[in-house]
């Protein structure tokens, strides 16, 4: 941080007179208006702040002992920052010099799009309607009728800024504002484009062709460069965001690239296994329930859930067993049961830990979701 009184060259005992007098010295010399370059104009922000400083007896005083001072971008900086605002002609034009773009980036658009879980399996294709401003064809973005061109502005010659010499204590300033009568473009156009009005875009409807990737999942944005809105002048596109929502599914649910799905077994199948032949959301899998499955168990199907949106192994299908214990029974297939019973000398009810395994964790999700 450069001393205050080394920036305007002054000593430590100068008067307020000479300090005034040393930075309207400095002020004509790096004006932005007439000293464009960078350097310059980054020394013109520390004269402006140390005379903001040095001029203001408290904000001295305080300096000389050490204090802040209303340090760079401190509690000085406000009041400078409005200065500097004025030699820059404030918001809306271009800087000092140099007229606006007519062109500008046009804006992002985002549509949403709604999935359905066995789309995200693979991935898929969909044709989307997109409303958004598209380049004018009549003038292709010029903003002009066919054979016409801008004119340049004879308020501001071009330049998009119009200059104001204000005298003020601290001598004549020169002010610049974004001329009123080409709006800061240093431009006119005497024939607008009828079909935009002279906006050189237009609004349409148009179809885009988009390839979902596969593994992508409800809240993610795909991003497609260049696909938004045209900008004002036909300016260059913005970029298209495409929201995907995956809809719930009625059987499978997803966790990270699995995915999960419950298998209702019958007491005599659970009891003596059986096979059975289940539809994925990719095709059927043939299935093998072992003789003695209880409920809980979970057979997993390797490389049958989603394909990851990054990485190419398939997650896998997970299947828990739940034992379906049969609940109306007639007297023939009571006494068959109450002679297995006799049979096997079944034990009575047992207590045991809480059941922690995959199965109770696999229900869980399945209420959360
Ligand atoms: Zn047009």
């Amino acid at each position: 941080m450069a001393d205050h009184y080394d920036v305007l060259g002054v000593s430590r005992d100068a008067s307020p007179e000479e300090i005034k007098k040393a930075y309207r010295r400095l002020a004509r010399e790096l004006h932005p208006d007439v000293n464009p370059g960078a350097d310059a104009q980054e020394r013109f922000k520390l004269v402006t702040h140390a005379y903001d400083v040095l001029s203001d007896p408290d904000q001295r005083q305080r300096y000389d002992l050490g204090g802040d001072g209303g340090a760079f971008g401190g509690g000085g900086f406000g009041g400078f920052g409005d200065i500097f605002e004025t030699f820059f002609g404030g918001g809306g034009g271009g800087r000092a010099g140099r007229p606006r773009d007519r062109r500008e980036r046009g804006q992002d658009a985002l549509v949403r799009v709604t999935l359905q879980l066995g789309d995200v399996v693979f991935g898929t294709h969909r044709d989307i309607e997109v409303d958004t401003a598209v380049l004018c064809e009549t003038c292709q973005g010029s903003c002009c009728q066919p054979g016409t061109q801008p004119v340049t502005c004879d308020v501001c010659h071009g330049s998009g800024q119009v200059q104001r010499t204000v005298r003020s204590l601290l001598g004549n300033v020169v002010t610049a504002a974004p001329c009123t009568a080409c709006q800061g473009y240093g431009t006119t156009i005497p024939y607008p484009c009828a079909t935009c009005q002279g906006q050189g875009r237009v609004r349409a409807r148009r179809t885009v062709s988009i390839d979902i990737p596969a593994g992508v999942e409800t809240g993610l944005r795909l991003q497609l460069p260049g696909s938004g809105e045209v900008g004002p002048g036909g300016g260059p596109k913005g970029d298209l965001y495409l929201e995907v929502t995956v809809e719930s599914h009625e059987v499978f649910s997803r966790d990270g690239d699995d995915l999960l799905a419950t298998l209702e077994v019958s007491m005599p199948d659970a009891v003596l296994g059986t096979t059975t032949t289940i539809d994925a959301l990719d095709g059927t899998v043939d299935l093998e329930v072992r003789p003695g499955v209880q409920s809980g168990d979970v057979l997993t199907i390797k490389e049958r859930g989603v394909t990851p949106l990054r990485g190419t192994r398939r997650g896998d299908l997970r299947v828990g067993v739940q034992v379906v214990t049969p609940t109306r029974l007639d007297a023939k297939e009571r006494a068959l049961i109450e002679e297995f019973a006799a049979r096997t000398k079944a034990p009575g009810p047992q207590l045991a830990q809480f059941h922690q395994g995959l199965f109770a964790k696999l229900r869980d999700r399945f209420r959360a979701g």
